[in-house]
Order: structure tokens, then sequence, then C-alpha cells
């Protein structure tokens, strides 16, 4: 080992100023001279968004060393304001200029690193170098990009791009309390994750007012009296204080291309796995390098910090003698996009497409951690696999919480060349504030193994054609979720009931099911299979779906400035009218609908309501529900972490059951034959749902299932010895009931009511009530009464006496009619 090298460094900042300190501690005796163009070494480049949306408020905290401190730990000769120009790699030297004073010196080196980055992208367009048109790269690009925001703070800032510094920095300026248009070529905003994946993105930027402007490009931007005015290519003309352009990098390399070294097809530098350019004295790490992808094994540029860090590191290692090698690159990234993050690792579908690799998906949609634990979001995790060998080819994370772990996790299994099988084992932390005794990594790898032993078969949505008439789409979902919204050409058997309904599906086609998040359309596809019938599983269900055929309600942009929302569509300020104010946090789906339902019979028609709920669901399907039962959504926004929405209530039916029997009414019927405690809870959820939805609901109680209506005290009624027995034997009233499954002497129904309260579900007592209030209609069967000698007394309020043609006048006015 020559330990008494002199080794040059261009560029001062992530590869560079690592390749420099692992110089150091490979030797002592070596001579570094780390050469930086800018005032600054090794900032925090990835840091900057933040200091300009106040997040990081010490400037300071940016500067992770300073050429001071740099030269006290390592001796490493820094020179900042000096950019190598030339490099001569004949006689091993470099011609370095001082950028304030135009001073040159030539530098001789036994090995030599470059460094140099990728450079912002300007595009050659009219008015490019107008006034306040900034990019983002270093120190001095965020101070002037802070100036103008802290002094001239513009009304509207116009982001071009819709990448990681985009998106940091249309967060950082909406942050600061000022508007943002953003503007992006494609048709979706980080261009490395999928578009269904990146949708959820879109939700949540129009949530928090970002105006985004998919599919097209900045045509011109002019300078005009109070501000910039820039064209896109749609013809509009968006007027702001301040372009930040975001479009990409692109590795600079001019220096080593004037040297002669190899530059690659994608345009960066070529090297080998020891980050040795084409000529064998010089290295070159970081952004200006081609790298090869780790799954693809193509040549690519993935300009991000950890790779460049590590490059840094293994050149030095290098150069010392070491065999180090770089083992390509992953493309493991994270970008926290408002209250949400979207992380990567290995190959999007896109590049497996493009690569022309066989490739199989799953997508589960998990709680980040324990669902009874305060604060679990969901997270919408998508995994891509070998169709054969099911080994792991690259997984996509969206969520509010526990990304980064479930990324990082993939990303390590991926690099290690596991499989889904390997997923299903592996053994992760667990507590309920941190995660679940199933991690959504676990899950995930159910999900894709099940696929791969054949124990479900599934389907995506760009298979789905409702005119297939070899294939019938089926809803699994409770017809409260089917309201809100369902695929083309869907018809609805809740999974619960699919096993008495059978004979509703035809045998001759392949049943295409679905669900909310694709576990019930598993469940459906398990009962489906072992009884003789074809079937398939939307992986991801409903909310992928929603995702992938862009049927994620568009959120319109809420003013920053402006508190509560304004409809921006009419212009009509919601906050004159909103007459009642209604917090539903803690409440799971279908609570907050049903509450909703509730709340808006308390206002009149014209007037609206305020409701806060934090299951992030309902800004999906709060827009269903008004257009179902004639209200008219005014806005949706992000407010403490959770959802507010303002609704108006609609001139007619306005959410509750119908008053009058009408052909607009969706009428239900629900035969409620049973009393055990488990279906007694469905029926009244569906009501509940039903009625919710706008629909007239009957409940007919007849033999066991009078005995949900009975009042749990006794009542003192006159009674034959035989019908007493019988009121002895059967449970008085709904918190008597036992499960129809697993009761365990009661302890079975015991641990259901305990997860129950855990997960906010309303008790049924509270069901019944609620069931009342929204209008539907609870009928005793007076034959069955009589048979069971049951008298009117012993039923709780509410309750009306009805024969078997109430009934049938009812159920023959619906469209559902169900037996429970
Ligand atoms: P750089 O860090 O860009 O350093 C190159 C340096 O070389 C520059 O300072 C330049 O002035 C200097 N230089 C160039 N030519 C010469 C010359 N001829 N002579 C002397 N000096 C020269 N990555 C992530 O992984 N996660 C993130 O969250 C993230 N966020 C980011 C946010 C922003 C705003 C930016 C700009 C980048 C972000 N990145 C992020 C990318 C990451 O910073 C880069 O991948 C990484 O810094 C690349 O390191 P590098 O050494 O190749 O280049």
């Amino acid at each position: 080992m020559s330990e008494s090298k002199r080794i040059l460094i261009v560029g001062g900042v992530a590869g560079g100023a690592s390749a420099a300190a692992r110089a150091r501690r490979l030797s002592e005796s070596a001579e570094i001279i780390l050469f930086e163009r800018g005032e600054h070494i090794s900032f925090a480049n990835c840091g900057l968004p933040y200091h300009i949306g106040e997040v990081i408020t010490d400037r300071k905290k940016l500067l992770i060393q300073t050429p001071e401190a740099m030269q006290k730990r390592f001796r490493i000769d820094v020179r900042t304001f000096t950019e190598v120009v030339r490099i001569d790699p004949e006689q091993k030297q470099v011609v370095a200029r001082n950028v304030k004073t135009g001073e040159e010196q030539v530098e001789a080196y036994d090995a030599l690193v470059l460094s140099p980055g990728a450079a912002p992208i300007r595009p050659p367009m009219e008015g490019i170098d107008s006034r306040n048109v900034f990019t983002l790269r270093n120190m001095a690009d965020m101070d002037a990009i802070k100036k103008v925001v802290d002094t001239e703070k513009p009304s509207n800032t116009v982001v071009v791009g819709g990448g990681y510094i985009g998106l940091e920095m249309g967060e950082a300026i909406r942050e600061r309390g000022l508007g943002v248009t953003m503007i992006e070529l494609a048709q979706q905003v980080m261009g490395p994750a999928d578009p269904e994946m990146a949708a959820l993105l879109h939700q949540q930027l129009q949530l928090h007012g970002v105006d985004l402007r998919l599919g097209v490009s900045v045509a011109a931007i002019q300078e005009e009296e109070n501000g910039l005015s820039v064209k896109i290519s749609s013809g509009d003309t968006v007027s702001c204080g301040m372009v930040v352009l975001a479009i990409g990098v692109k590795p600079e390399v001019t220096l080593a291309s004037d040297a002669g070294l190899k530059i690659g097809e994608r345009g960066g530098i070529v090297v080998d796995r020891h980050m040795r350019t084409s000529d064998p004295s010089i290295y070159a790490v970081g952004d200006a390098v081609e790298v090869t992808d780790f799954v693809t094994g193509a040549s690519t540029l993935i300009p991000l910090a950890g790779p460049a860090n590590r490059q840094g590191r293994i050149a030095a290692d290098n150069i010392f003698g070491r065999d180090s090698v770089y083992k390509c690159t992953q493309g493991t990234a994270i970008c926290k996009v408002f209250d949400l993050a979207i992380g990567m690792t290995g190959a999007s579908e896109k590049v497996l497409k493009r690569a022309k690799m066989a490739y199989e998906k799953v997508y589960v949609h998990p709680s980040s951690h324990a669902g009874y634990y305060p604060g679990a979001a969901p997270l919408t995790l998508k995994v891509l696999f070998d169709p054969q060998s099911g080994k792991l080819l690259g997984a996509q994370a969206v969520g509010k919480d526990g990304v980064d772990k479930r990324i990082d996790v993939l990303a390590v299994a991926l690099r290690a060349g596991l499989t889904v099988y390997d997923l299903e084992e592996m053994e992760l932390s667990y507590a309920p504030p941190y995660g679940s005794a199933k991690d959504p990594v676990n899950y995930a790898g159910f999900a894709a193994a099940n696929v791969l032993r054949g124990d479900v078969g599934i389907f995506h949505i760009e298979e789905l054609d409702a005119e297939d008439p070899a294939k019938l789409i089926v809803d699994v979902r409770t017809p409260k979720e089917f309201g809100t919204g369902q695929i083309p050409g869907a018809v609805n058997i809740p999974v619960d009931d699919l096993r008495e309904r059978l004979d509703e599906l035809p045998r001759d086609k392949e049943i295409l099911a679905y669900c909310g998040v694709g576990l019930r359309g598993y469940l459906a596809c398990r009962i489906l299979s072992q009884n003789g019938f074809r079937c398939r599983n939307l992986t991801g269900g409903m909310t992928t779906y929603k995702a992938a055929a862009g049927k994620l309600p568009k959120l319109e942009p809420e003013k920053k400035t402006v508190t509560p929302a304004v409809d921006v569509a009419s212009g009509v300020d919601a906050a004159s009218e909103i007459k009642l104010e209604v917090d539903a946090c803690g409440l799971q789906c279908p609570g907050p609908i049903m509450r909703l339902a509730q709340e808006i019979q308390k206002i009149n028609p014209g007037e609206a309501l305020s409701i806060t709920v934090n299951d992030p669901g309902f800004a999906s399907d709060v827009g269903g529900w008004c257009h179902s039962t004639g209200n008219r959504l005014v806005s949706v926004k992000p407010a403490n972490g959770g959802i507010q929405a303002v609704i108006e209530r609609g001139q007619e039916t306005a959410g509750a059951a119908c008053s009058e029997p009408s052909a607009a009414c969706k009428d239900k019927t629900i035969v409620v034959f049973s009393n055990d405690f488990d279906r007694a809870m469905a029926a009244f959820i569906i009501a509940n749902g039903a009625a919710a939805m706008g629909s007239r609901v009957t409940l007919f109680f007849t033999f066991w299932g009078l005995n949900i209506l009975r009042k749990n005290e006794a009542v003192p009624v006159q009674k034959n010895l035989v019908e007493k027995m019988f009121g002895w034997m059967m449970p008085r009233g709904a918190e008597k009931l036992q499960l129809s499954k697993m009761n365990m002497g009661g302890m079975g129904l015991l641990m259901m009511k305990d997860i129950m309260r855990k997960k906010h579900v309303a008790t049924l007592p509270e069901l019944i009530e609620s069931a009342k209030q929204n209008g539907v209609k609870l009928v005793a069967c007076a034959m069955s009464m009589d048979l069971m000698g049951i008298k009117r007394e012993e039923l709780i309020d509410g309750v009306e006496e009805g024969g078997v043609a109430m009934y049938l006048d009812h159920a023959e006015q619906g469209r559902v009619n169900l037996f429970i």
C-alpha cells in the first residue's frame, strides 16, 4: 500500500467529502486536496427545502462540515471557491481556478476522484433568465429562494416539476402559507413510482392546496410589472411571483469528457465496479456516474445521496489497494409529501415493463401499526416479484406512518435476493405503537405467496372489462360500501351472505371478486373456489382500483390564507353557512358516514355542516355519499392531521331514510330470523349503512330474531306456562345475545365486545338506537310473537307490529332483500 499518495478530489459534498474522509482514515501520510467551486463543503443538500419551509430554522445546521473542521480533524487541504477546469491524464495533473480571482494553479495527482454531481436542468426557453426564476442545488440557491419567500411573500409560486425536489419545494412554500401551482409534464408526479401509487400523492397535494397541473409544460416566462407570468402548454397563463425549476438534473461531465474519459449512453461517466473510470488513475462517484440497476442490470442514472456517499468510500478504498466493490444501485428512496410519505426500492412496474421482465404484483393496505392503538393509518404497499420463483423485484409504499420501516426491510430483502415466501416468515419487531403481529411486510408476503401457491387467483385493474360476457364482477363489500362507488357492471353480494346466495352466481362465468382492500375478496374467492366456481380476486381491492383508474376524487385546492374552506368551483364562501360543527374523530368506517347522515338531519336544506374525521378513507367516501344522497360536498381539507369536510344539505332527501315511498328511494328489506349477536350486529350495520346512503330500510324480525327487540328487564305480562318457559329460555334483549360461533361459554363474546370497543365499533344497543334515529323501520312479526308468546309490552320502544303482507309490500318496493 503506497501511503504517501497525492489524492485530488473534485467536488466537496456527498461523494467528494466521503472519499476525502475515508482516504484519511486509510492513510495518515497521504496528501489530500479537496476542490470545491462553491463556498461550502459537505452541506446537507437534502435539507435545503426544509430550511426554506422553516422546519429547519437554524441555517448553520445544514453545514455538516466546515473547511476548518475538515482540516483540523482530517488534515485535508480544502480549497473552496476553486474550480477544477482541466485534467491532463497524461501528466496526471489538474488545473484549478480560483473563481473569485481567476488565478490558476496546477496540481499533480497519483489518484484523482471526480464527484462533481449533477446540475439542475434549465431548459432554453423564453424568459428563463427572468428575475425570481430559480433552481435549487446549493446553499446559495436556497438563500436566494428563501429571501424572496421571506421578503416578497409571493402569493403564488410556480414549481415546475413534480419529482423529489419539486414536491419538497411545493410543500415548503405551502407550509409558509403561500400559494403553489405545480406543473408536471407527465400524468403523474414522482416519476420513479408507478402511477397508481403517485395518484395518492396527487390527492394529498390537492388536499393541501397545491394547484396541480399534470400533462402540461412551461412554454415561456414573462416578466410583468407585478411579478411573472408563466405560459403553459395548455394555453393557460399562471401569474406568480417566483418560479422554481425542478425538472431534473444532468450529470456534470464536461471536465471528464474533455479529459477523454468514457461517457455512457445515459450521459454519465462510465465507471467499473471499483468506481474507476476509463483512466485507471481517475475515479468518479456520485450523481455524475452511470450505475448498474440492481434488478434489470441496465446502465442508469440514479442521483441519490446514499449511493454517492458509499461510492466515495469505495473509491478511496480502491486507491489504497482495498478490493471494495460497488454492487449496483437499487434506487431505494423516500420523500415526504405533506402528511404522506412515498418510498420505493428496486424496479417499478414501468421499469420492469421496459426491461421486458416477467413480473407479478400484489397490493395490500394494512395499518401502519395495531389499529386499536392511536395514530394507526393505512399503508398502501405494492410488491413486485418474479412470477416463477417469487424473488423480489421491487416495492413501493405510500402512507402516513411506517413507510420508511417497510421500504427499508424490503430493500434489504431485495438486496439479499429473498422471495415473497421469505417475507411471510420474517420476524419483525412488534408492539402496538409500532406494528402489528402480522407486519405489513408479512402481509404482502402472504398475499403474494397465496398467488404463487395457487390458493387464490388475482386480477388487475387493467384486465377489467364490464362487457366481457364470460366474466361476472362481484363486489363483496357491504351495501353501504357498495353505495359509495363501485366498479361498473359489478353486482353486490356481501361476503358474509355469499354462502347462502351461491345460487345467484352463474357457474359458466369466471367470477371477478373485489372488496375494499383485497381481504374479503380473497375470502370470497376461497368460498367460491371450494364451491366449484372459477374466481379471482382484485389485488388491492377498491382502494387500489380508485387510485389506478383515476377515480380518486379531485379535491379542490384550499386557499391557505382563508379558513374555513372556500369552494373554489362555485366561489361560495361556505363559512357563512356552516351551521353545525361535528367532531367524528376516532370513528372507523362506516362510523363517520353514519354520523354525517345523522347530523345532516339537524340542519336545513341549503345550510352546511363541517365534519372532522381522522379516517383517511373518508376523503374519498364522502364525495360518493354526497352524490348518492343529493347533498353537496363543498370542500375537503386537512385539519390537525385528519380531514375536515364541509357539506351543504341538499334540497330533498339529504342523507336520511326517505320519508315517503318514491321511485327515487332505494328500499331495502332485511328479514332478521336469528338472535345470534354477530348476525344481529351485521343486520344493524347494514341497515344503518343503507339508511345513511339515503335508503328506506325495513328490518322484519321473525322467530328468534324477535329476541333482539326484547327489553332487557322483565316486564310483568300475562303468560301461560309454555310462554313463560319460552321466555326464560330465550335471550332477553340485545345485551343477552350470544355469538353464533366460538362463543366459548360467553368468553368469545366478551373478547369480541372488547375488540369492538377498542376499534370504536358501536355496540348493538347503540346501533339499534341510531337505526331508529336514521328512520329504519323495525317491524316485529305478529305471527311469530304469538307463537313464541312474546307480548307487545316486552319489546323496546319504536317497534311496529306487522304481518307477512306488510313485509312483502316493503320487499316488493325495494331492490335489496336480505335474510339474516
Ligand atoms: P453533489 O453533492 O452535488 O456535490 C458536487 C459538488 O461538486 C458541488 O458542490 C459542486 O459545486 C462541485 N463541483 C462540480 N464541479 C466542480 C469542479 N469542476 N470543481 C470543483 N467543484 C466542482 N438525495 C437523497 O438520497 N435523498 C434526499 O432527500 C435528497 N434530497 C435532495 C434535495 C435537494 C434540494 C438536492 C439538490 C438534492 C437532494 N438529493 C437527495 C440528492 C443528493 O443530494 C445527491 O445525490 C448527492 O448530493 C450527490 O452527491 P455528489 O457528490 O455526486 O454531488
